[in-house]
């Protein structure tokens, strides 16, 4: 019965031109469909409405992502809204269309939108477009509005930020103004209070909720259905036609003549980058904080910019998921082809079970609550898969048992059959369910005045044993920037394959390169070199900081005046941390360096009671016109130093808080006060 009602909700809701044949095929398809009997044909348009006819889709989500982890939600949603309720559902991305013809979404569809806030309320590099359209849309119809669609909206933020979610509100709202129906209620996630995953889960379940009561949706158990395909082939891992960890097709023939792969480098052709000094800037203590410094010659890049390094997995979180899936032959080869064209998929192909595991997939991520559930079902034995499904379904049991553990997937499932393999998890659920591996940033801490072919930045390695857990948790990126670090200074070390895929990564005996590209930023110094500026760094928040004052530092070199310059400058202890200590004396004449070691006496000291000691100055300084920055932790200091700087204002201003908040703001939309927070 179940099934019945759910074929005739779903075929009222499927409209749409028959399926068209010979398009062209997408951009990154890598031929991915190429010999899978079960694919759809390729269609080639920007217009979603289009799209989901030519697919025979009633529901399209759309993700506006900056760091990838909207579009990992939106690529779950989409499956459980297929395998829950039997919608019809496409992933899209919403660079990759235009919203001209937007006014005739058809009725009884649904749009959804997952919208990651970005830096002060800015929407994501891949929304922008979409973001300035709906604000004021010119449909080619000449319609204003939206009257047939349905659409609901899940934001994405961190309230430690002041425009909190602005980007999933506006969207919200102003899809509201143009007409659209609002289906369920508006989702938010918070990533600052670390509920980020579990509020999007609570907003899907009220959404499904919606779907069953008000559109006559039936309820199913969920099933996966792939989306891709997955077969061994019979070609050897050494083959030149296989991707071993090269991110696209100029990477794979340049691997092949082991030359650099060519310029322009960007996000979706990143460059192989030599690394031409390394060094621990912590003194004496067994913390590590990294300065590298990458060859930037045919990279562009400005002081203010980051840094994106694409991290590889750890040997040891490699083994450790293959014991957990039972994978026996990690090199065996593998094509990967699409059966639903609609989903995106950027790990290219033939390659093998190892490169997909070492350099496409987040395997190391605390494990949520909805890939335990969507696992589970594969577990090795019944006690193994009631023991999953109750931690999957009681949230409580889940944030005591696996949270505060800080399991990753492979040691969560091994955890949970006593060592046995899930060998019976089928590898395109693996790569649909697992996150992709993301690039991390870095604040660039060199100048591109003083040296454009050199970037540097500076990266605290992450290491640690939280209390309950039994194990030591590693970050991905800083660890790997070690090994880099360890090999270039002449020490062996295997925790990580440096070599790359076909040892482009490394040459000589010590030399090592890292797979980069330059992401523009708006954190930037006044063009004019006399502007005040105050810098308010904690730990590696003193990054673009540096850039900034030896940038300033080759001005005054050539003859130009600099205003005074301030540096709040945070850390744990000073005789470990003070971290480019020695190079702030040369710039005396204008810098003045005010520190906060917070470990080094009874009562802890943060750069915000520092910036109150100093509130005198730092409001002259403001009342001179001076810029405000801040880098450095997101969460608590980004947030402290703004309360400081309002109590700052109101007091040498005597002014109510008020206006002091005003000021601040008139102060930020100026752009006199950044941050570059994380
Ligand atoms: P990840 O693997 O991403 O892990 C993140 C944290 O989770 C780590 O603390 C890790 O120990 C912990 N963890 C790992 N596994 C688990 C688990 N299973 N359960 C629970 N916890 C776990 N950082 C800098 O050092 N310097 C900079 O200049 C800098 N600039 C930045 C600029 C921007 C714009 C942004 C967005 C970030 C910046 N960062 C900077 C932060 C940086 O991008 C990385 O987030 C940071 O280096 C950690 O990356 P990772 O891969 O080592 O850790």
């Amino acid at each position: 019965v179940v099934l019945v009602i759910g074929y005739i909700s779903y075929k009222y809701l499927v409209t749409g031109p028959d399926i068209v044949n010979d398009a062209p095929p997408p951009p990154m398809s890598n031929s991915a469909t190429a010999g899978n009997k079960n694919a759809m044909p390729e269609v080639n348009t920007r217009d979603p409405v289009e799209k989901m006819a030519a697919y025979k889709k009633n529901t399209i989500v759309f993700f506006g992502s900056q760091t990838g982890t909207a579009e990992d939600l939106a690529s779950k949603l989409a499956k459980d809204l297929s395998s829950r309720l039997g919608l019809k559902t496409m992933t899209a991305d919403l660079d990759d269309y235009d919203f001209n013809d937007f006014d005739k979404f058809p009725e009884k569809h649904l749009a959804v939108f997952v919208m990651a806030s970005y830096g002060e309320g800015d929407p994501t590099d891949n929304a922008q477009e979409f973001y300035d359209f709906i604000k004021d849309p010119e449909f080619e119809s000449g319609a204003t509005e939206l009257p047939d669609l349905n659409f609901t909206v899940f934001g994405l933020g961190n309230s430690s930020y002041e425009f909190f979610n602005k980007i999933g509100r506006d969207v919200h709202r102003r899809l509201g103004e143009l007409g659209g129906k609002a289906v369920g209620p508006y989702g938010e996630g918070d990533d600052g209070t670390g509920t980020l995953e579990e509020d999007f889960m609570t907003w899907k379940e009220e959404l499904c909720a919606t779907l069953v009561s008000e559109w006559g949706l039936e309820e199913h158990e969920p099933v996966y259905e792939p989306t891709i395909d997955v077969t061994e082939e019979e070609i050897a891992p050494t083959s030149s036609d296989v991707y071993l960890g090269e991110p696209n097709l100029k990477h794979l023939l340049a691997s092949k003549q082991k030359v650099m792969p060519p310029a322009p480098y960007t996000q979706s052709n990143p460059a192989l980058a030599k690394v031409l000094a390394a060094r621990n800037v912590f003194k004496g203590t067994d913390r590590q904080c990294i300065h590298m410094e990458f060859d930037a010659t045919n990279l562009k890049y400005v002081t203010g910019d980051h840094l994106a390094f694409w991290p590889i997995n750890s040997n040891v979180e490699i083994d450790r998921f293959f014991r957990a899936f039972g994978i026996k032959e990690p090199n065996q080869v593998i094509k990967i082809s699409l059966i639903d064209c609609t989903s995106i998929i950027r790990v290219p192909s033939p390659t093998t079970y190892d490169t997909v595991v070492r350099h496409w997939l987040e395997i190391n991520a605390p494990v949520s609550r909805s890939v335990l559930a969507s696992v589970a079902p594969y577990a090795p034995s019944p006690e193994a898969k009631a023991k999953a499904t109750k931690l999957a379904s009681d949230k409580v049991l889940f944030a005591e048992e696996v949270t505060s553990k800080c399991y990753n997937i492979a040691r969560l499932m091994l955890h949970i059959s006593d060592n046995q393999p899930w060998d019976s998890v089928p590898f395109n659920f693996v790569i649909e369910t697992i996150a992709p591996l993301q690039p991390r940033y870095y604040s660039i801490s060199s100048s591109s005045l003083e040296d454009p072919s050199t970037i540097s930045i500076t990266a605290v390695v992450e290491s640690s044993k939280p209390k309950n857990s039994d194990h030591e948790v590693k970050g991905v990126a800083t660890n790997h920037i070690l090994a880099m670090e360890r090999r270039f200074s002449g020490h062996s070390d295997d925790s990580y394959e440096l070599a790359g895929p076909r040892g482009q990564m490394t040459y000589d005996e010590h030399g090592v390169r890292g797979m980069i590209h330059v992401r523009h930023s708006l954190f930037k110094l006044p063009a004019k070199s006399t502007v005040p500026i105050i810098m308010v760094g904690a730990g590696t928040g003193v990054a673009p900081f540096r850039a900034f004052i030896r940038e300033r530092g080759v001005m005054q070199s050539k003859g130009r005046e600099c205003g005074p310059a301030m540096l709040f400058f945070g850390n744990r202890n000073r005789a470990t941390d003070f971290l480019y200590e020695e190079e702030w004396p040369q710039y005396k004449d204008w810098l003045t360096v005010v520190t906060a070691f917070s470990r080094d006496c009874a009562e802890k000291v943060y750069v915000q009671h520092m910036l109150e000691k100093h509130s005198k100055e730092v409001n002259d300084l403001i009342m001179k016109g001076s810029m405000f920055y801040v880098c450095g932790d997101a969460t608590k200091m980004a947030r402290d130093v703004h309360k400081t700087l309002i109590r700052i204002i109101a007091k040498e201003q005597n002014l109510s808080r008020e206006q002091a908040e005003t000021i601040i703001r008139k102060m930020r939309s100026r752009d006199k006060y950044q941050e570059d927070v994380w």
